[in-house]
């Protein structure tokens, strides 16, 4: 009997094998290459063994059945094409992508019923292997996931997804799965049709068995001669072209054209669904191959994949630390933040103490995880008893001694430096000398808040993001004196609650708050020039930012920004240099009571009941508009402005100091205040665009704009030297 690596292969008393995927030495199932050889070589054993009935395939991990292919060797493979010309990356991508293909093709064609019992979740890749399967049977467990996610870092499913999926449930249904990446439940799945049945789990390898020996149908609906698509198809069947036409007004909504993959994946589908399958499947290869050869499949692939993975993982965890565990965690303050955390925390089974100054605020912030995990136990996501034990693990408290013993202190109280100070003090006089106390502060230095504690070494920067349940980042800041040890409880901290850590030093506003301010800056810059609002705020998402900077200004609100800007005047004395916006945010806040959203004022007027908002018309007072027009130049120009506006800033924190890591400054960026996905972050737009000429063009913007775009000395000496900021940091990783 031949042995295989990857799988475990049986034959049982009626001839039905059984291959059961189990990648050694690793946690959970990927496909590489050497997976692919195999399914082909029990596919071509399968076919030709004539004792063999059928084969079922399923997962020996517990982790699930299969996260896809390995992102780590597809990226490996395209750094490696570097010397090719252009026709030779695309034919050399094509062939790698059409192999994959070739091998699932032989699978669904080797004559015999092939069956995947799914025992977990099946993403990307590992989707596309069941799909190419003649039965699907999958476990009845809400959390597996099942879907093709490849879009969301640039790419399209290329092992035959973007073809089985419409083919079995239609284009107008397997669209936006294909487009947004959103994976689906068992049920979910198997109401649209892309399962057969969902059964018990432990049940899925007998229930595929049955189904070879009772029914065991070898060949694919499309193989078969009176196949028709689901919806039909456009200009073949009625009906299937309006999916087209409708799909590509919603796409460019969606993306403004800015990614690629999403663009591909109708193409591929729109043509390949008119075609037979092997033709279509070409067709998938070629789309694939141009994709991953693009620059934002690249840059998305590294930065929302792999650097965030390999954060996740604790990459900028000092190395000499042991592994601590966070038990019980006090949060200072339950107000919006620390309500948030105080959730995420007993979520992760952290026992959390939630004081605030009235037991009637630190019960309120308690109830806002009363209202999240009742939405939860109602949607069935969470059993009542867990739903119950999660909930009792977060006391809420006005007295200190409730502190004591814990591991960790994460304070949240008003943005006020006394305040603050205070906390500390008290906090720590129940605190063990190991205990670490992390700030949740967005804006106030981390080593001068260090100064009211005992032991500064102790003290770190926790800096998360609103809302705390939604949002995947958390910032730590690392002050003047703090120990490599406060950093690695923070880090083991943050992959306990299950998200991402990025580490960056003390500065004002740190690393993303003082970026993110750019891109609402450069929108208060154009309003001082004349530009209209509207065309602000449109060309803003136009860049791929979530939200338009006024629209943004609003939901931070307006009387925030303004309390910022005069606490920074305060601290900065003569050193502040007024901005463009001071008279508008004074006017807007102190003569105009518009505080954004919070009282449905701000730059818009928002409705009572639900609504759209309009612009606010008294703006046009404050403001003298000059540009009501904005041609493709003006467009272009505009979203220059706001994208190498953040990026040079991400730049200057580099040269400062501030970040130390391309990983950090792209992750950071994405997750932490949306920037542009599909530039890879603000790094990868640099690096992508080139040093040179992004230091040519952000000269010119100085002139014409003012100095916020002058490039910083450590740019113009990395074009000199020809370097790149990845290239740089991957050479100095080599060397150490
Ligand atoms: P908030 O006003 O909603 O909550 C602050 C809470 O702290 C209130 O419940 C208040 O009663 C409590 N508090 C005040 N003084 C206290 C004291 N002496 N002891 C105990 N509790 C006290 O504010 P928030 O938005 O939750 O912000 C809290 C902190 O988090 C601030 O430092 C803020 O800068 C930071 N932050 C806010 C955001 C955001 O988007 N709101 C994002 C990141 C960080």
């Amino acid at each position: 009997m031949t042995a295989y690596d990857n799988f475990k292969f049986t034959i049982d008393s009626d001839g039905i094998a059984l291959a059961v995927f189990d990648v050694p030495g690793r946690s959970m199932n990927t496909l590489t290459a050497s997976v692919l050889a195999e399914i082909t070589a029990i596919a071509e054993r399968v076919k030709t063994e004539a004792a063999i009935k059928g084969l079922v395939i399923t997962s020996g991990k517990t982790t699930g059945f299969c996260a896809g292919a390995d992102i780590g060797e597809m990226e490996g493979n395209a750094g490696s094409t570097v010397a090719l010309t252009e026709d030779e990356k695309l034919k050399k991508q094509f062939d790698s992508a059409f192999a994959f293909n070739r091998v699932l093709r032989g699978l669904e064609t080797c004559g015999k019923p092939v069956a995947a019992a799914i025992n977990g979740l099946a993403l990307g890749g590992g989707l596309e292997v069941t799909l190419a399967c003649h039965y699907r049977v999958v476990g009845d467990n809400p959390r597996i996931q099942l879907g093709l996610p490849e879009a969301k870092i640039g790419l399209l499913p290329g092992a035959g997804g973007t073809q089985r999926l419409p083919r079995l449930v239609g284009a107008a249904n397997a669209l936006p799965l294909l487009l947004e990446g959103k994976p689906s439940t068992p049920s979910e799945a198997l109401k649209l049709g892309f399962v057969h049945a969902v059964v018990p789990t432990g049940s899925e390898v007998t229930s595929a068995k049955e189904w070879i020996r009772t029914k065991g149908d070898p060949t694919a609906p499309w193989d078969k001669k009176d196949f028709r698509i689901p919806g039909g198809t456009p200009h073949q069947q009625g009906g299937g072209g309006q999916v087209f036409v409708l799909g590509n007004a919603m796409l460019r909504k969606n993306t403004y054209g800015n990614y690629p993959a999403q663009l591909a994946i109708m193409k591929c589908v729109y043509e390949g669904i008119q075609l037979p399958i092997d033709a279509a499947l070409r067709v998938e290869s070629r789309y694939f191959a141009q994709l991953s050869n693009h620059p934002t499949a690249r840059n998305m692939m590294r930065s929302m994949f792999l650097s965030m993975q390999e954060l996740g993982k604790g990459a900028r965890r000092p190395k000499d630390e042991p592994p601590t565990d966070v038990k019980k965690v006090a949060v200072i303050g339950a107000g919006m933040m620390g309500a948030g955390i105080a959730y995420v925390q007993a979520l992760a089974g952290i026992e959390t103490v939630l004081l605030d100054t009235t037991i009637e605020a630190a019960q309120k912030g308690k109830a806002y995880s009363e209202g999240l995990i009742a939405k939860q136990v109602e949607r069935g996501k969470l059993a009542r008893d867990r739903a119950e034990a999660t909930l009792a693990l977060i006391k809420p408290t006005v007295d200190y001694a409730d502190v004591k013993g814990a591991d960790l202190v994460v304070e949240a109280v008003f943005e006020n430096r006394e305040i603050k100070a205070n906390v500390t003090k008290q906090a720590e006089a129940q605190l063990s000398a190991t205990a670490i106390f992390g700030s949740n502060t967005s804006t106030l230095p981390i080593t001068g808040l260090a100064e009211a504690s005992e032991r500064p070494e102790n003290f770190i920067g926790i800096h998360f993001f609103s809302p705390v349940d939604k949002m995947g980042l958390v910032e730590l800041i690392l002050g003047k004196q703090t120990s490599p040890r406060a950093l690695a409880v923070a880090i083991d901290y943050v992959k306990k609650i299950r998200k991402t850590p990025i580490v960056v030093n003390d500065s004002r506003g740190f690393y993303t708050s003082r970026c993110f301010g750019t891109y609402v800056g450069e929108g208060q810059e154009m309003l001082a020039e004349g530009i209209a609002p509207a065309i602000i705020d449109n060309v803003g998402r136009m860049t791929g930012m979530p939200r338009g900077p006024l629209e943004l200004s609003d939901d931070v609100g307006l009387d925030l920004g303004y309390k910022v800007r005069e606490q920074t005047k305060k601290d900065l004395g003569d050193r502040y240099v007024a901005g463009p916006a001071d008279a508008l945010y004074e006017a807007l806040v102190v003569k105009h009571g518009r505080y954004g959203r919070k009282n449905l004022k701000g730059f818009y007027d928002y409705p009572a009941a639900k609504g759209p908002k309009t612009l606010w018309p008294g703006l046009l007072d404050l403001v003298g508009v000059k540009v009501t027009e904005a041609e493709p130049p003006v467009v272009d120009e505009l979203k220059k402005r706001f994208l190498y506006r953040q990026a040079v800033e991400a730049a200057r924190c580099f040269a400062e100091g501030v970040v130390t890591d391309p990983r950090d400054a792209d992750v950071g960026a994405i997750l932490g205040w949306g920037f542009a996905p599909w530039t890879g972050g603000p790094i990868s737009l640099i690096d992508t665009v080139g040093l040179a000429k992004f230091v040519k063009e952000c000269d010119r913007m100085a002139q014409a704009y003012g100095p916020r775009f002058a490039p910083p000395q450590l740019l113009r000496d990395m074009a000199a030297a020809g370097e790149t900021f990845y290239g740089k940091w991957k050479a100095a990783q080599k060397a150490a």
